[in-house]
């Protein structure tokens, strides 16, 4: 359905758009992240510093002064219960046509004193404002108002079917879902809410819950050819190893060679920990294909990555006659061709790279098994993608962001998952400070002395997905800074993702190579680059970034056998904010901080677009909505025992791209 049936201008339109809003499907799937309530009360009950809501009689033309660029600031007076109110107003100044003698709705902060500072204000009457009112996302040239029109023009010009089968719904009395979706817009009363938010978390989740048992079982249909191979020349090379495996290490081994042998695929994912050692089990797994005369592709998100792993894998194998080639795009092309060809005439039997791996000219002779890297990077549709690149081989995909268990069978429901818990023996636990600061100045003398001492350091500043400009400033302020504060003898680099490929892997190489101490960085170095010397972090704004991901970058540090540090400065003074972060100071648990960031980001933070590898539900909360996503996977299996019953259902599954779980 189109945005124009519902009366948007081609201007907004385009707004939309860039909001990820291409239809009206999509307009209703855009879900208020939060919601106010709107009361009012008398003059006399108001506190200071509490958010008040009233509808005021304008008694004294706006007076505008302006200061600096772009800043202004409007005072006037308004009647209110029969006391003059002071209204302030920053950087709005088309509030001067506010006329004396018309009425305006205000909200905002009451700073006593008669004073109040205005948030948001418009002219239409307080009545029509009352109750729960929802908040959007909006972008500039869309405001909550014409957020709210379109729903309603949208709810009015069409009628949303039903997805739920009648007999679920009648069971478990949920809403039709036009009404789910009206009351989630315009919800009115709390008790209206939460019986749309009933259904259409139910749904969600059913949906979910179908296209993984779908693909599961799509995935057991498929049959190989059973790889044959010595286990016990693993064994042996398992044996020769400088340390020895933790048993997670050789469950996850004795998981993957099973599924190895057996002629259906593999599609397996195994998670764990920074650092819990998955890169050897992915070794194993391309020892066995190769002793079964099969190629491998090791699939990196990033060439520096793809060269890490290059060295480790060749290191192991190589003692055994495995053949292990490294590709990437930027390679040289003579070195591309001859790696193309002994790939093609199977000289090569392990395949290192990045997504240059599965480009078009890239033939394999006979490719066995794919195994992709910190799988967080790709959403279930990647998977399935990835998937269909191969003929029939096995997969095998490999998650720092490790989650519980029990969810992880329902989250990856298309996957058999093995656990690696237990962390080599002797790691020492990152050493994590909280520090109230918004900068280094505390700290700072610390930091300089280890490095006096030959370790290196990475500075990392937040990354804002909505406003990568502002980010880039930061990056590049924070270092102009310190490059003219500290002595010459530091030497620093700065690195964001707005640089080119190429020049994001030739800084990160000679941080590797040691040939600066400090490296100011956004997130983008949050995937698994192993710097031996890099032994301190230090994490500006630390409140802005999700749990997993603080540990997913301290997981950079101490990687060697030093002892690593991490600093995370923040000047939130925010309770919330601060007791999150208190547990990174904690806990050096992936699986239990994971837990603990699902539980509290919110559904809009579960959306992001960061594509945390864990399904991006708009409503359903995993943690504290387990028990809908228990009830919808039983749901699941018994409809899809039974599709021939339920048509709608068997459409839904047939779709090819499964793009939300909401359509
Ligand atoms: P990750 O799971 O984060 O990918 P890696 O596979 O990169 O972790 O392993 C981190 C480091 O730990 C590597 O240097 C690796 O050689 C080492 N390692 C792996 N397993 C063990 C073990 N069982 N005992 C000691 N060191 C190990
Ligand atoms: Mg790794």
């Amino acid at each position: 359905m189109d945005l124009k049936e519902i009366k948007v201008t081609p201007k907004k339109k385009e707004i939309l758009n860039s909001m990820g809003i291409d239809s009206v499907e999509d307009l209703l799937t855009h879900y208020p992240f939060r919601y106010e309530e709107n009361v009012v009360k008398p003059f006399d009950e108001w506190e200071k510093e509490e958010k008040v809501f009233f509808e005021g009689l304008i008694i004294s033309s706006p007076r505008l002064s302006r200061f600096g660029y772009k800043k202004s600031v409007t005072r006037f007076k308004v009647l209110y219960d029969e006391e003059e109110i002071d209204l302030t107003l920053f950087n709005r100044p088309w509030i001067q046509n506010f006329k004396v003698n018309s009425k305006i709705t205000i909200s905002g902060k009451y700073e006593g004193n008669y004073k109040v500072t205005v948030m948001q204000y418009n002219s239409q009457p307080i009545e029509e404002q009352l109750g729960i009112v929802p908040v959007y996302n909006v972008k500039d040239g869309i405001n909550q108002r014409d957020l709210r029109k379109y729903m309603k023009n949208a709810l009015e010009a069409f009628q949303i079917g039903n997805f739920i089968p009648t007999d679920l719904q009648q069971k478990y009395k949920l809403i039709d879902k036009h009404k789910a979706l009206y009351y989630i817009h315009f919800p009115v009363k709390r008790e209206m809410l939460k019986q749309s938010m009933r259904c259409l978390k139910y749904e969600e989740f059913l949906k979910f819950q179908l296209k993984m048992q779908y693909y599961k079982h799509q995935n057991e249909e498929i049959t190989k050819q059973a790889k044959e191979f010595d286990e016990a020349k693993i064994y042996k090379a398992i044996d020769n190893l400088p340390f020895k495996l933790t048993d997670d290490q050789m469950n996850a081994i004795k998981d993957i060679l099973e599924d190895l042998k057996s002629n259906h695929i593999m599609y397996r994912l195994v998670q764990g920990d920074v650092g819990s050692g998955k890169t050897l089990v992915a070794v194993m797994a391309m020892y066995a294909s190769a002793l079964a005369g099969q190629q491998s592709a090791f699939l990196a998100p990033t060439e520096i990555l793809a060269k890490q792993h290059m060295a480790n894998v060749s290191k192991v194998l190589e003692p055994y006659g495995v053949r292990v080639e490294l590709l990437f795009s930027s390679l040289a092309t003579k070195e591309k061709k001859r790696v193309n060809e002994e790939l093609r005439n199977g000289e090569i039997d392990v395949i290192v790279g990045t997504h240059a791996l599965f480009q078009n000219e890239v033939e394999y002779h006979n490719l066995g098994l794919v195994i992709a890297d910190e799988q967080h990077r790709f959403g279930v549709e990647q998977r399935r993608k990835l998937l269909e690149k191969g003929e029939n081989v096995d997969f095998l995909l490999m998650s720092a962001t490790p989650i519980p268990r029990t969810l992880a069978t329902s989250l990856y429901g298309d996957m058999d998952v093995s656990s690696i818990e237990e962390l080599p023996k002797g790691r020492k636990p990152i050493i994590t400070t909280l520090v109230k600061e918004s900068s280094m100045r505390t700290i700072l003398q610390d930091v300089l002395s280890y490095i006096d001492e030959g370790n290196q350091c990475y500075i990392v500043c937040p990354a804002i997905e909505r406003n990568d400009e502002y980010v880039m400033r930061n990056v590049e302020e924070l270092y102009q800074n310190m490059r003219s504060t500290l002595p010459e003898k530091y030497r620093m680099h700065y690195l964001h993702g707005k640089m080119s490929t190429e020049e994001k892997d030739e800084i990160m190489q000679s941080f590797v190579n040691k040939e600066f101490d400090i490296l100011i960085a956004t997130s983008v170095i949050e995937v698994g680059v192993d710097v031996k010397d890099a032994n301190i972090m230090v994490i500006y704004d630390a409140e802005r970034f999700g749990l997993s991901q603080i540990h997913q970058l301290r997981g950079r540090v101490g990687r060697g056998d030093k002892q690593g540090y991490c600093y995370l400065l923040t000047k939130s003074k925010d309770p919330d904010s601060l007791k999150r972060l208190q547990i990174l100071c904690d806990s050096n648990d992936g699986f239990e901080i994971s837990k603990q960031d699902l539980m509290i980001r919110g559904p809009g933070d579960m959306l992001g677009k960061r594509q945390s590898g864990i399904p991006g539900f708009i409503l359903g909360d995993i943690i504290m909505d387990d028990n809908i996503l228990e009830v919808a996977k039983q749901d699941a299996t018994d409809l899809l025992g039974n599709l021939d019953h339920y048509p709608q259902i068997k459409q839904y599954i047939l779709k090819k791209e499964l793009t939300s779980f909401i359509d």
